[in-house]
């Protein structure tokens, strides 16, 4: 029989056997927080390898150093193994339960929200909307709400957003009930904040200290500030909406705001690191080594890099363009881009931020209980 005709072990039964080894070899352990984790424990539940797999960053160190690593007959590949039981964690705790098919086939999934976003939105403006008022030059107070009302913009997504944070806030709970309830982990206020400021930084992207080993060998810290970039990008752009929405029902204040406005910075900034976050990380996935990835998953990262990507981009043509005629199709494609976005939020690779989080929190809970 050949080697490729091997049946495909269940991600929590390969990570189980991974870690055994692991934990008898036990060579990497100066190389993340998952191995001294790992370290802390004799036998693996699923709930330990769910938890293992959340702390894992993917950074490939262990893989490109492992003398078990294929073609040895061990075949250890704790990158690999992790992402596929990663996935596995975000479908099984995913809420409502009839929507964890969408972490199969996930880029497809993102692929046909963004058509249906798009269709939706400008199939809608262009039905009801006058075709003079669409393709009029606009400006002003409350220019974009005489293209699309005020309220046609906020509750809807409004009503999409919040149930998508329900549904996020739901799986977390899933998740720390199945991995650190489970194992009924002491959490402190302490914990918590070094879990916090663990995810901001991204510490365990750094190695050893000199970087992680991704897209190949050699040490880089350029996953790290893609990450970074993306991840400050998003929330500059949150904090730009939040002031937004402060402006128009705490002062009256209403939008579209001037350049060097508070939210118009902001949401101008975290455009910007929401282009060259996505973009770089992108440009790394091109380049990386593909043994320690699990390539049917790929889609999942590409297509929510690209999403944000084009979120940003059709947001930021849309304030260079907001005073000619082409304000209201443009209008009309950025938010069918983030109607995409928000629907697909808790189905989608966002997920890994929640697991990310409180994983990183059972990890310092632990490292204080000694
Ligand atoms: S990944 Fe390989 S080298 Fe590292 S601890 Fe596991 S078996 Fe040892
Ligand atoms: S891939 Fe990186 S983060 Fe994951 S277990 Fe290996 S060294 Fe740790």
């Amino acid at each position: 029989m050949l080697l490729t005709d091997k049946p495909t072990p269940e991600p929590v039964d390969e990570a189980d056997r991974l870690m055994t080894i692991c934990n008898a070899c036990r060579y990497c352990e100066g190389f993340c927080a998952v191995f001294p984790a790992m370290e802390r424990r004799r036998f693996f539940s699923e709930g330990d390898l769910t938890y293992l797999a959340n702390l894992c960053h993917g950074c490939q160190g262990c893989y490109h150093v492992c003398q078990y690593a294929p073609p040895h007959e061990f075949e250890v590949n704790v990158p690999k193994a992790f992402s596929r039981l990663r996935v596995e964690s975000y479908a099984r705790f995913a809420w409502p339960g009839f929507l964890a098919r969408a972490f199969e086939s996930n880029g497809l999934v993102i692929s046909l929200l963004s058509g249906i976003g798009l269709a939706l939105v400008i199939g809608l403006l262009f039905g009801l909307q006058n075709p003079d008022v669409i393709f009029g030059a606009h400006t002003g107070e409350g220019s974009f709400y005489r293209v699309i009302p005020h309220e046609a913009m906020v509750w809807p997504f409004g009503i999409v957003f919040l149930l998508a944070i329900a549904a996020m806030i739901v799986g977390g709970v899933r998740y720390w009930r199945a991995t650190a309830g489970a194992a009924q982990v002491p959490l402190s206020f302490g914990a918590i904040l070094g879990g916090i400021w663990d995810t901001l930084t991204l510490k365990n992207l750094g190695g050893g200290g000199g970087g992680c080993t991704y897209p190949d060998e050699k040490f880089s810290y350029a996953r790290r500030t893609y990450h970074h970039f993306t991840f400050y990008g998003f929330m500059l752009c949150f904090a730009a909406t939040s002031v937004g929405t402060i402006y128009h029902y705490g002062f009256g204040w209403i939008a579209p705001y001037g350049y060097f406005s508070l939210p118009v910075v902001l949401g101008t900034v975290g455009g910007i690191g929401l282009l060259i976050g996505p973009a770089g990380l992108l440009a790394l996935k091109m380049r990386v080594e593909p043994a320690p990835q699990a390539r049917e998953l790929m889609g999942m990262d590409v297509a929510l890099l690209v999403l944000l990507f084009l979120v940003s981009l059709t947001g930021l043509v849309l304030l260079a363009l907001r005073e000619t005629s082409a304000m209201g199709t443009l209008l009309a494609i950025h938010l069918g881009f983030v109607l995409a976005f928000f629907i697909a939020l808790p189905y989608s690779k966002m997920v890994h931020g929640v697991y990310r989080l409180l994983a990183l929190i059972q990890d310092a809970s632990e490292r204080r209980a000694g």
